[in-house]
């Protein structure tokens, strides 16, 4: 085992800026500017429950307002500390500059296990939490509007969208403030699969040009290829479950809290799921090797391995033993500076958690421009879609009939050609579309620049260029 410190989160972050800057020529007064976080507020409030006063602690930083609101999900989880939500808050920055999301950074956390709490506990807390926010205006349509992370989802997003609504009766955009929310609430579809999704999108991406599934030592598609994922909770679940049931690959193995779980032939990503919401963990799941060190299974060899739980896992004690040749970030930060370098002197290709988890504020964004607009997307424009397809479709039945012909499309053409898109194609087509862009932008620094040996650099020295242009057009 290494004796080497390894640096924290947010020094972990600012080690991999520091990497990309350097090869830039930015005034220092500017690299500066850019990778400091702005302010991190801390909260503490007393809420009264089983007959006692207990005291929480919450955490809202915002890295970065070149660009306004800031945006960021909240996370409820025991270990979240000032370091850590600051961490988080700069990497939003980077990332939403990198997917064109018209957003700063910023980030929220909340020191509560939520698995301890009851249902109207937990809304105790979050109203309380979202109150504190608000009022300072942490939680706000134009200033700073949260989304889901570890810990919190669709339910929480309703509480903190609703207590926003409280608090400000005639705030005509209210549900603007947060995004993440269910959809008869103001949220949007497709939000809930949307990060799991861009994983998806992103590791086709990488599987269409060839150079860089050569680059990772891989070959071919994604069809069969061997997959390994750590947490299936949103983000996990999701993205296993697109790439096995939608791509052909083959998720062979799964680390929950409580271990890990091994089929060499592939596991079904729906019933491990289904096991893991009855049971609270995965052992004790029939069809595969539990083993209780699931931290070993990142170690397994297989094609892609995919951290989507939580940060540092992969670091200075396990980076020389992780067999996979390619790895996705799901997670944000899950593989440390120390680790980052010594995969990179192995060769092993990593998509950064800055690219490849920003489905979620993709979709996020689309939510925000919704409930901005108050209309749903696609309302106004499907039936008129369908009626302009229809009419193809008559005059091509009639010509074929004026010449004598039989016309005889695929038994699926017309049902799919008539079809207006509604809105989860469209947040689809937009999320698939903001992918594809952000990682061509990245693989162009990749293979063009000499000096440019891995995506993650690629990927900050594309951000920070863009975060740079946003403070020279509007002066500090
Ligand atoms: P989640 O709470 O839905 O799921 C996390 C899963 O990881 C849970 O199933 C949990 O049991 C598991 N887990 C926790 N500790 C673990 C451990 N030590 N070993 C193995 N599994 C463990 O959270 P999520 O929303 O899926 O977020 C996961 C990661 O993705 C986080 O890093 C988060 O910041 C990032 N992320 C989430 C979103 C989003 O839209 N939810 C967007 C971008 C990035």
């Amino acid at each position: 085992m290494s004796t080497i410190k390894e640096p924290s989160f947010r020094e972990s972050v600012d080690l991999m800026f520091n990497r990309a800057v350097a090869l830039m020529d930015l005034p220092p007064g500017l690299e500066e500017k850019i990778r400091v976080c702005n302010a991190t507020y801390t909260v503490r409030f007393g809420v009264r429950l089983r007959g006692e006063i207990q005291t929480f602690t919450g955490y809202r930083s915002v890295h970065s307002e070149h660009m306004e609101p800031v945006k960021g999900g909240i996370r409820f989880a025991p270990s979240v500390n000032q370091d850590e939500v600051e961490a988080l808050a700069a990497l939003m920055t980077y990332k939403c500059a990198l997917v064109e999301a018209p957003f700063g950074g910023s980030k929220g956390g909340l020191c509560i296990n939520p698995w301890e709490y009851e249902e109207h506990e937990l809304e105790l807390v979050t109203r309380r939490f979202a109150y504190e926010l608000a009022k300072r205006d942490l939680i706000n349509p134009s200033q700073n509007v949260p989304a889901p992370d570890m810990g919190t989802g669709e339910r929480e997003m309703a509480w903190i969208a609703d207590q926003y609504a409280r608090m400000n009766t005639t705030d005509i955009n209210a549900r603007a403030c947060v995004t993440g929310k269910p959809l008869n609430a103001g949220g949007i579809s497709g939000r809930v699969e949307a990060t799991g999704r861009g994983v998806q999108y992103a590791l086709k991406e990488f599987f269409r040009d060839p150079r860089d599934v050569e680059k990772a030592g891989l070959a071919g598609s994604l069809d069969g290829k061997r997959i390994i994922v750590q947490g299936l909770g949103n983000v996990g679940y999701h993205a296993a479950k697109f790439l096995s049931q939608e791509n052909g690959a083959v998720i062979i193995g799964i680390i929950e809290r409580d271990g890990g779980l091994f089929n060499a032939s592939g596991l079904d990503v729906d019933a491990v799921h289904q096991w893991l919401a009855k049971h609270g963990g995965i052992s004790g799941y029939p069809d595969a090797t539990h083993s209780e060190n699931g931290a070993a299974l990142l170690e397994e060899e297989c094609d892609i391995l995919i951290p989507a739980a939580l940060e540092g896992v992969i670091n200075l004690t396990n980076a020389e033993r992780i067999k996979a040749p390619l790895i996705i970030e799901a997670a944000n930060g899950p593989v440390t500076a120390g680790a980052d370098d010594i995969l990179r002197k192995k060769g092993t290709v990593i998509i950064p958690d800055m690219y490849a988890n920003a489905g979620g504020v993709t979709v996020s964004y689309f939510e925000w421009v919704k409930n901005l607009s108050h209309i749903r997307f696609g309302r106004m424009q499907r039936r008129q879609e369908e009626a302009r397809h229809q009419l193809v479709v008559d005059q091509l039945e009639s010509l074929s009939d004026a010449m004598g012909k039989t016309w005889s499309p695929s038994p699926d053409f017309k049902q799919k050609y008539l079809r207006g898109a509604d809105e989860l194609e469209l947040v689809r087509s937009g999320l698939d579309d903001t992918m594809r862009i952000a990682y061509q932008s990245m693989r162009e620094v990749w293979h063009d620049r000499a000096d440019v040996n891995d995506l993650r650099t690629a990927a900050y020295l594309v951000s920070i260029n863009k975060v740079a242009a946003s403070y020279r057009a509007k002066g500090l």
